[in-house]
């Protein structure tokens, strides 16, 4: 018995590891849309978390060196700070992101977390401290319990209700037949865009990162449900590093800081008042995006 049970135990955790490694690729598809291409270091630490403060310095990338897409951008977003990232299509927003979390590494220049080079921790280490919310959550084939959880799977039925609750989802799970039973995803109840955004959300808190990382994350949804999400988002910002890519200007607003992007350089800097008050590239945008929504 043992030796015909032991192996399937086996089997079935290395299942579930690989099924949690394509989970965490197919939310890095979402946002990163490639694979790692680097590995640890041979001296690789673990990433030490003491404030979350994220450094970019003078950094340079492109992804052929012949197109260079980041040309000498520093940007420093200080322990529990939200710092946005705008600017146009292609100027390189989610490649900050791609590069913090090294799916590639710089060309020159340095990211540092806490004074820790990206280049000298472990992969494992540096993942389990960033928490992506991403345009649209992949959901699985799966019960939405699993779905909340997959990030810590040791997590308590009261803390996967609380970190729904907090997103704003619990009482509509209540409401499905099978409660947190239900299976979602493709093969079972299929999630409205906003649902899915939550159902990231929840699973984020539940992992609880020093660190976040929101590429566009309300950019798919209609501006009532967009309203809706940021407000849950700005909640799970609090005491937490952020750095937030925008695509609506109105989203980021309230952000610390934002950055505007332009050809691979920070072009300017400032408080949405400040740059507003500039009169310059982010007041322009912001001008130009008014009127589309005006019109529309
Ligand atoms: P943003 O998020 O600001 O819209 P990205 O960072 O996604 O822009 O992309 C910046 C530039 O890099 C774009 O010109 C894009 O086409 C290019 N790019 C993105 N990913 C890749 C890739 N994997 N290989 C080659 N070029 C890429
Ligand atoms: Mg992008």
């Amino acid at each position: 018995m043992i030796q015909i049970t032991m192996p399937l135990n086996f089997l079935g955790t290395v299942y579930r590891e690989i099924r949690q490694a394509l989970v965490d690729m197919g939310e890095m598809f979402g946002l990163l849309e490639q694979p790692s291409e680097v590995q640890d270091a041979q001296d690789a630490a673990p990433l030490v978390v003491r404030g979350g403060r994220v450094e970019l310095r003078d950094v340079y990338f492109g992804y052929d060196p012949a197109r260079p897409i980041l040309r000498g951008i520093s940007i420093s977003v200080a322990e529990g700070e939200s710092v946005a990232l705008v600017g146009p299509s292609g100027s390189g927003k989610s490649t900050i992101g791609r590069l913090l979390f090294r799916f590639y590494d710089v060309d020159d220049g340095a990211i540092l977390i806490d004074g820790q080079d990206v280049r000298a921790v472990t992969q494992e280490s540096l993942h389990a401290q960033i928490g992506v919310v991403p345009q649209d959550t992949v959901l699985f084939n799966d019960t939405i319990r699993y779905n909340i959880a997959y990030g810590r799977p040791d997590a308590s039925d009261a803390e996967v209700r609380a970190a729904a609750a907090a997103a704003k989802i619990d009482r509509f799970i209540e409401t499905l037949p099978e409660g947190y039973e239900t299976a979602v995803g493709e093969r079972g109840l299929k999630l409205s865009g906003g649902e899915k955004q939550r159902v990231g959300i929840a699973r984020t808190l539940l992992k609880d990162p020093p660190i976040l990382l929101l590429d566009e994350a309300t950019s798919a949804l209609d501006t009532e449900t967009e309203q809706e999400i940021q407000s849950e988002l700005r909640a799970m910002s609090q005491g937490r590093t952020v750095l937030m890519i925008a695509h609506r200007l109105s989203t980021v607003v309230d952000a610390d800081r934002i950055v505007v992007l332009e050809n691979g350089r920070v072009v300017e800097e400032g408080t949405h008042e400040a740059l507003l008050a500039r009169g310059e590239r982010y007041a322009s945008l912001w001008t130009r995006q008014q009127a589309d929504e005006d019109a529309a």
